[in-house]
């Protein structure tokens, strides 16, 4: 039986029928939470997943009866959402859970599948930023192995001070993308069957070919070569594409008070 039937929460893309539930769900969270005044220019910014999702990836949570019922937008390649991070970083940003389904872990699965997602597009590093009164989300971060770092901290605006947390990902499991073999610990625990160092080959296979399987979780990947481009697809973490696409350049997310 499959997530989808069993009633059970599961993460996937968000599709642009998504947008609306995103949007109420996150200025719910935000300004019911009171994080956000409900005057600020930061809500329709909130509600604007249109421009989310051509910034970002945008995930949701989904429910028994496929209710969406929490959300979070991911940039692993770079672009207006990572405007704080260093090349390699990946970040996220406006994770929401519907104050209706709070306890149930949507908030913790939705960042479990940022952190393989990151893995997945070969990422080091998670650098967020938080407003410091969100405390529950920071509990949930330390658990997930997020470190506070002060050095990170900033403000975006006067009067908003925003704190960073980061997150190393190299204890997290990660396959070879050419030859599919593990490079770090399986999620069972077992041990690799091989070593990093013994990929020296392919690392210079994977500058010249699309990579073949997932770093994030060892499937096969579905690869589509053009003349000019690849694009490399897991059924799980989505598509790897030989250049990112450019993404659309909506006005810049405002910084207000975000997570
Ligand atoms: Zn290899
Ligand atoms: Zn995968």
């Amino acid at each position: 039986m499959s997530a989808q039937d069993s009633g059970a929460l599961f993460v996937r893309e968000a599709s642009a029928a998504d947008h609306p539930a995103i949007a109420a769900l996150t200025v719910a969270a935000y300004v019911g939470g009171g994080f956000t005044a409900p005057d600020s220019d930061y809500v329709p910014t909130l509600a604007d997943v249109t421009s989310r999702a051509g910034a970002a990836d945008v995930l949701v949570a989904v429910g028994g009866g496929g209710v969406v019922v929490g959300s979070v937008a991911l940039a692993v390649d770079g672009g207006p959402y990572a405007e704080n991070a260093g090349p390699g970083d990946a970040v996220f940003r406006m994770l929401a859970v519907s104050p209706s389904a709070r306890g149930r872990g949507a908030g913790e699965q939705l960042v479990r599948a940022c952190l393989e997602r990151a893995v997945a597009a070969g990422r080091d590093r998670f650098v967020i930023s938080t407003q410091p009164s969100m405390t529950a989300a920071h509990r949930l971060y330390e658990r997930l192995g997020f470190r506070r770092n002060p050095a990170g901290d900033w403000s975006p605006r006067p009067d908003v001070s925003l704190w960073s947390y980061t997150r190393e990902l190299v204890d997290l499991p990660a396959w070879c993308a050419h030859c599919g073999s593990a490079k770090r610990g399986r999620p069972d625990g077992s041990r690799p069957d091989r070593w990093p160092g013994e990929h020296g080959k392919c690392r210079a296979a994977l500058a010249m070919e699309p990579p073949r399987y997932c770093r994030a979780c060892g499937r096969r990947l579905i690869v589509q070569v053009t003349a000019t481009s690849w694009r490399s697809t897991c059924s799980r973490h989505g598509a790897r594409t030989a250049a990112p696409p450019p993404r659309v350049r909506t006005a810049p997310p405002r910084s207000g008070d975000e997570t």
